[in-house]
């Protein structure tokens, strides 16, 4: 197929997770705006290198959203973990500098961030000052927390609101699991983090609280090479009980991923023991039974990669165009620099610039020269093709947005106010 020709339509592709409808999200009031503003930027470049003119120049935008890790240093060593290489690199954010950033990026049209992975958030030393002055620049924040410092969400829990949401990567539905995949580095039990919940909805019962699972099976590896990790199929079901009894709004149950050789993150579920579908057969058994203990404040989730998989259209979702839009749209923000994507977070050639990319007007257009030179240099049809991208249809949206002629300009704006990328 024709890297940039749409990819072939997907009748058996799955309802989309509302959390993962990034085209939906992309349309909603106060996000529209700047959609509209970047496929008029790209036609009128793809049009200007056709004719051989100046091509006007990517403006100083922020993303929209980040995924902002606060640190590399994380207090467990999961055998699952995803970013196990750039973890306690002992590189550091400077505080003042990062909140200079976050500033000059919500001036520059930022309206989410989600303090999250390659590392774990709470362990930063200023969490709490962060996570206020976030909220104090009117930004929307999510926090994914590995659940060890429930107190510091509670500290912060008050200045929260509907439109934010904290999520801990629990995985499991007993102690005895919890310990063998994590491996804490201080002694802390499953019970005691559930135990945290209902002291922080009491406090604020606005921002949805979710229990995430990633499904793990025997013979997945988090990297080629890396040790056996622990199977957690049949725990499923017990982990929702859990989750529900403790507060949780919501488990959210997703496969577990596995770093290719290029550093991209990638489903690798053919690296089963067993037969697949008899791996699926149980996966199945298993959320079938925790769909049972949901009630009408306790969802059970099934993440959109986990329906591909079990319909075995995966395969589908790793065929990108040329351009991935959603470079210019959503990016990582780590201690380590910019990234262009969270599913190539610490790889060398997925590095737009340095972690102080937007801390004033100068360098923020010296980081939008750099996401140029991404949104061309960076071939998603290649670099993404392991890839099960949830962002898949989305930048197929926006890429056919930019080679029609009407673009988007007809497009109305759609309820809704989550602007989480
Ligand atoms: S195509 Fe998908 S996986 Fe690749 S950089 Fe873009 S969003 Fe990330």
């Amino acid at each position: 197929m024709n890297a940039d020709a749409p990819p072939p339509a997907t009748a058996s592709t799955p309802a989309l997770e509302p959390v993962h409808d990034f085209t939906r999200k992309l349309r909603q009031e106060g996000l529209l705006e700047r959609v509209i503003e970047y496929v008029a930027w790209q036609k009128a470049r793809r049009t200007a290198r056709a004719e051989g003119t100046q091509e006007p120049s990517l403006p100083a935008w922020s993303p929209l959203s980040i995924n902002l890790d606060l640190t590399t240093a994380c207090n467990y060593a999961c055998d699952h973990c995803i970013d196990w290489d750039i973890l306690n690199s002992g590189i550091s954010h400077e505080d003042e500098v990062l909140r200079q950033s976050l500033a000059e990026m919500r001036d520059r049209g930022l309206k989410s961030v989600i303090l999250i992975g390659g590392g774990e958030p709470t362990v930063y030393p200023r969490f709490a000052d962060m996570v206020r002055y976030i909220k104090s620049l009117e930004l929307q924040v999510a926090v994914v927390t590995n659940g060890s410092r429930n107190e510091r969400i509670l500290e912060v829990a008050d200045c929260l609101d509907s439109r934010d949401w904290v999520r801990l990567s629990l995985d499991s539905g007993t102690d005895a699991t919890f310990q063998a995949m994590h491996n804490p580095k201080k002694a802390i039990t499953l019970e005691a983090i559930c135990a945290g919940i209902p002291p922080i909805r009491e406090l604020n019962p606005a921002p949805r609280i979710g229990f995430s699972y990633v499904i793990v099976w025997d013979g997945a590896e988090r990297a080629e090479g890396a040790p056996p990790v622990v199977e957690n199929i049949d725990e499923i079901a017990m982990a929702a009980r859990l989750a529900r009894d403790h507060g949780f709004h919501y488990i959210s149950f997703k496969p577990m991923l596995t770093r290719a050789p290029d550093g991209a993150e990638v489903m690798d579920p053919e690296a089963a023991h067993a037969a697949l579908e008899s791996v699926l057969r149980r996966i199945r058994a298993q959320l079938d039974q925790a769909h049972t203990v949901a009630t009408s404040d306790f969802a059970v989730i099934e993440s959109t990669n986990l329906k591909l998989l079990e319909q075995g259209t995966w395969r589908e979702w790793t065929s990108q165009p040329r351009t991935c839009h959603m470079q210019a749209l959503r990016q990582v923000l780590s201690p380590l620099g910019l990234w262009n994507c969270p599913a190539h977070r610490g790889v060398t050639k997925a590095r737009i610039a340095p972690k102080d990319a937007f801390a004033d007007g100068e360098r923020a257009e010296r980081t939008a020269e750099a996401v140029e030179g991404m949104l061309d240099g960076f071939d998603a049809s290649v670099e993404c093709r392991e890839v099960t991208c949830l962002y898949h249809a989305t930048n197929w949206w926006l890429e056919q947005a930019i080679e029609d002629p009407r673009g988007l300009d007809d497009l109305t704006a759609v309820d809704g106010n989550d602007a989480f990328l």
